[in-house]
């Protein structure tokens, strides 16, 4: 196995690598084996507050002398750094997360597009120009929010991290960059690379630390002027809450989740191969993972034991290994969670059509505990607790409908409002449900909702603002009018 202390494990703050000012340190794990993966430096709040002032000093120092063309060179070394370092980044991530190592470096692969969409948009911040009347002419500014406050979780920490990189940086923004405590390995490296391609000391400081610290300090700093978060609902709402207290701006990606509706004039073997991916892609700990499967009642049983044959054929097993499909989820604590949904689902009258709490036939040195089986749950009420709370592992509830008003009223029926797919052989029929679905992003015959370009973001609770597009550029910019006198005559609305 190889050793991954070569990687970085301090704070980076101002450019150094640095240890916690109170000397504090704590455990990043490798979940699939149960093992420790390395010792992190653990950020207070005094080192908050050094970030912080690290990047406020960079907001008007050496970024703001930074030229967009310039800007848009350094994202562009960014992005090619880490293409060519794909693999060591996969692996690293694959260890902390127990993900497949295959899925990782598509990730990755995804935050080098996302640098390269970003690096292009920096040259291109326009503002518009407006005769308000013949003496006054007014033109618009678009002008970095200021220190941002990034806050990721463990499911995809490298691409989630570009995410909100790319658009900060190409803005002119610096950022504050706290990684979920589980998983602080791949945000420390992404630093490094980024004093690699160049950009300046202070710009890109990564503070891993416990939420309830770290992350509060970060929300309710008066040295920061947005926080972009992605997490779960509850801590969502609770960062609002905390950054209102300084009214900063902020934008929130938060859980799901999300319909995947299958009618039967669709062609049920895509749609069983699609519906496999949307759930158990990430072991099903995606914030768009299609966990409810809606079926129209004709198509119901051969649906049904189609999608229940192919999810007890997926591979469950090493990340690391080439085949598996399927990887740890984050900890044990986590996989526990999610056994306990599974016994919710069948207390709720649930039938187990695939998987369950055990997975037979683990390799040697995994830790059976991290790991659960792709899970099909059957015949279960959308109003039950598994069809409403997001349980964030490889587990998928099938639901009837009878019509498609049905399948409507069923999709919209949670709290969330994220994403959601429509099998149909009928084109208008998917453009018409694209239209009714309280999703942020709806895909017809497709599973995948998520590309550099596309906005990524939810409606209802989860959350708002949109990432990966143009529209992100809005998330990380003020518009500041100005306005001239163009009358050789004095102004004199007084009248004197
Ligand atoms: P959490 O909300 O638990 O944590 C996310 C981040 O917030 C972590 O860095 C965490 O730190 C930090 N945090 C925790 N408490 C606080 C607090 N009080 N103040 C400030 N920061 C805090 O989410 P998970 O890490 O468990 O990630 C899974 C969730 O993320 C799911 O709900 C999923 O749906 C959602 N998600 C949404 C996406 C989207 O785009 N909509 C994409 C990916 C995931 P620490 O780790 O130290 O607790």
């Amino acid at each position: 196995m190889p050793d991954m202390t070569d990687h970085p494990n301090q704070l980076l703050i101002n450019g150094e690598f640095r240890d916690a000012a109170a000397g504090a340190t704590f455990t990043a794990q490798d979940p699939a084996r149960g093992a420790e993966l390395a010792t992190v430096a653990r950020a207070g709040t005094e080192d908050v507050d050094a970030a912080v002032a690290a990047a406020r000093e960079a907001l008007t120092g050496a970024w703001a002398k930074t030229a967009p063309a310039k800007r848009s060179r350094m994202l562009n070394r960014l992005a090619q750094l880490i293409d060519e370092r794909t693999d060591e980044i996969a692996e690293l991530e694959s260890r902390n997360v127990g993900k497949a190592k295959w899925q990782c470096a598509a990730e990755v692969k995804v935050a080098v597009s996302t640098l390269e969409l970003f690096a292009g948009t920096a040259q291109h911040l326009y503002g518009r120009s407006h005769v308000v009347n013949p003496s006054v002419v007014t033109y618009t500014l678009r002008e970095p929010v200021g220190v941002v406050g990034a806050i990721i979780p463990w499911n995809y920490p490298f691409m989630m991290a570009a995410w909100k990189v790319a658009p900060a940086l190409a803005a002119g923004n610096t950022l504050v960059l706290k990684p979920a405590s589980a998983t602080p390995m791949s945000a420390l490296l992404l630093g490094q690379l980024a004093l690699e391609a160049g950009i300046p000391a202070g710009v890109l400081n990564v503070v891993p630390g416990p939420g309830g610290e770290v992350g509060e300090a970060i929300a309710t700093h008066p040295g920061v002027d947005k926080v972009a978060f992605t997490g779960e609902t509850g801590t969502g709402r609770r960062i609002a809450e905390a950054a209102a207290s300084t009214l900063k701006r902020v934008s929130l990606e938060l859980g799901g989740k999300s319909p995947n509706i299958v009618f039967g004039d669709a062609d049920i073997e895509a749609a069983v191969l699609g519906s496999l991916w949307a759930i158990y892609y990430a072991a099903g700990q995606s914030c768009e993972a299609r966990s409810r499967i809606l079926v129209e009642d004709d198509a119901y049983d051969d649906f049904a034991s189609a999608f229940a044959e192919r999810a007890k054929g997926l591979s469950v097993g090493d990340p690391l290994a080439a085949e598996t499909k399927v990887g740890s989820l984050i900890s044990r604590a986590h996989a526990d969670k999610v056994r306990g949904f599974i016994d919710i689902g069948l207390e709720d009258g649930g039938e187990l059509l695939a998987g369950g709490r055990e997975v037979d036939g683990l390799g040697d040195g995994l830790d059976p505990d991290a790991f659960v089986p792709p899970t099909v749950i059957g015949g279960v009420a959308n109003d039950a607790r598994i069809c409403q709370e997001e349980v964030f592992g490889p587990v998928v509830t099938l639901t009837r409908f009878g019509d498609e008003a049905e399948a409507v009223k069923l999709a919209n029926d949670v709290r969330y409002g994220l994403a959601a797919t429509v099998w149909t052989g009928d084109g208008s029929r998917g453009h018409r449900l694209a239209q009714r679905i309280h999703a942020g992003a709806v895909g017809i015959n497709t599973p995948f909702i998520a590309f550099p370009g596309v906005p990524f973001g939810g409606l209802k609770e989860s959350g708002y603002g949109r990432e990966q597009a143009l529209e992100s550029l809005d998330l990380y910019t003020e518009t500041k009018a100005v306005l001239q006198n163009t009358s050789p005559k004095p102004i004199n609305p007084l009248g004197v």
